[in-house]
């Protein structure tokens, strides 16, 4: 995978038309993933548990679960895709892919690696095609053991339905509304490069935008400036150019539904601060300028709905107790930012906060090593770091006698 990864990265790039700098990155560290799941396989060890029964010998041994159906969404196809596959394959399962419709191709291709790595038939193995056509089908198959799911809020209920017509497991990664909260006490400059990395990376178009910019109201006006002058010399155009900071949105009917958001907002009274409208470049492409709105309150629909694309609310709060309040005011709870140089509101935000990841004084960090996932409608289970791979294992316990009688059938021990 290392050794392919700028191939694999151009199709990800042109079918979804992120940022050549940024997916290039993200593919050459898939080979990372495999390697850390690699060397975790045979380090899965079964406890002998002390039990309270006299006359056995009790232990505990983990199974792979057997078929996982793994679901991707088109925002990051190969990177959502191997935070599944290299626990499931470590876990010794096999895996059936369905990758988005939009943004099949990738996955394709990185599937005959497998084949070229040697790896038995089977093992890896690849369906496209729509959700309702192909995902389901996968979804409710009997020989499917667990679903591993990314992507949307509705797409993810529906298949824990699906999934619990037969009791299947599940881990969803789905949307967010992630707060990205800054303290009079923080670093302004450092603050401004973590909430533009927030939301106007990858143009918005990932789940852990940290899509409501939570301001403390002393600094609200001059940090909004700050920001509106960092983002107005903003790049935008070709994903292939390494000079490009904002692509375009990956697809017409995203687009669509990000500048039917800007219209509500706008509806809504929140004021444009900067963009608000589409861009048109001159070798085409669907573009949206990078949007803040001022003015929000927490309870509007740009606040509390996830757009997946580059608008930012801010929103004023006058304290602590506030700030959380706010921050935990919505139906999802995946990631979250706090900037201060105080340790003790660092400490009681990551207390309070609830979310799957909160972020200090830095945003958007991900890796193999460390728990991923939601609180709330973000989601189930947790993807990445050491205990990811129960998510595809059974532990069964086994009762050894050491006694050479059977006691009393009549009275349960
Ligand atoms: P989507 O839910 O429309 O589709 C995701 C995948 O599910 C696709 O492969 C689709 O074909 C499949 N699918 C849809 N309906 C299905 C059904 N009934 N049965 C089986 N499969 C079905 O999502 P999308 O528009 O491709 O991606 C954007 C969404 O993904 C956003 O909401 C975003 O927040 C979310 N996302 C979440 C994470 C995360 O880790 N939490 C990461 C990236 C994206």
């Amino acid at each position: 995978m290392a050794e392919h990864a700028p191939h694999l990265a151009e199709i990800e790039m042109r079918d979804n038309g992120k940022l050549a700098a940024e997916v290039t990155m993200q593919v050459r560290y898939l080979a990372d993933y495999i390697h850390y799941y690699a060397g975790l396989a045979d380090k899965v060890e079964s406890h002998v548990i002390p039990t309270d029964k006299p006359g056995v010998f009790t232990y505990t041994k983990y199974e792979a679960k057997g078929v996982i159906a793994i679901i991707t969404p088109w925002n990051s196809p190969l990177a959502l895709t191997t935070w599944k596959l290299a626990p499931a394959l470590a876990a010794g399962c096999t895996v059936v892919i369905k990758p988005s419709e939009f943004t099949s191709a990738s996955m394709i291709e990185m599937a005959k690696l497998f084949t070229l790595a040697g790896f038995p038939p089977g093992v890896v193995n690849v369906v496209t095609g729509f959700g309702h056509e192909v995902g389901e089908p996968l979804v409710t198959h009997r020989d499917v053991a667990h679903i591993g799911f990314t992507g949307g809020e509705a797409s993810g209920q529906k298949i824990y339905e699906l999934a619990a017509r037969s009791f299947k497991t599940v881990t969803l990664e789905l949307g967010g509304k992630s707060p990205n909260i800054v303290f009079d006490d923080a670093n302004l400059e450092q603050a401004v490069k973590g909430v533009v990395s927030g939301i106007f990376a990858a143009s918005g178009q990932t789940c852990i935008a940290g899509s409501r910019l939570l301001v403390q109201d002393s600094i609200h006006d001059v940090f909004v400036e700050r920001l509106v002058e960092f983002m107005r010399g903003a790049k935008m155009g070709d994903p292939a150019r390494m000079e490009t900071q904002i692509a375009p949105i990956a697809t017409r009917p995203q687009f669509d539904k990000i500048m039917g958001y800007i219209e509500i907002a706008k509806a809504e009274g929140a004021r444009c601060a900067l963009g608000g409208k589409a861009w048109h470049a001159p070798s085409g492409g669907a573009f949206v300028e990078p949007t803040i709105f001022t003015g929000v309150r927490n309870s509007m629909r740009i606040a509390q709905e996830e757009v997946f694309g580059p608008v930012l609310c801010v929103i004023p709060f006058k304290d602590e107790s506030e700030a959380i309040a706010i921050a935990n005011d919505v139906n999802y709870g995946l990631a979250s930012g706090v900037w201060t140089q105080s340790l003790h509101r660092a400490m009681l935000m990551t207390d309070k906060i609830k979310a799957g990841t909160v972020w200090v004084n830095n945003y958007r960090a991900t890796s193999f090593t460390s728990p991923f996932g939601g609180y709330k409608r973000s989601g189930i289970g947790r993807e990445s770091g050491v205990d990811a791979i129960k998510e595809y294992l059974h532990t069964k316990c086994v009762w050894l006698s050491t006694d050479l009688n059977v006691a009393n059938p009549f009275i349960r021990r």
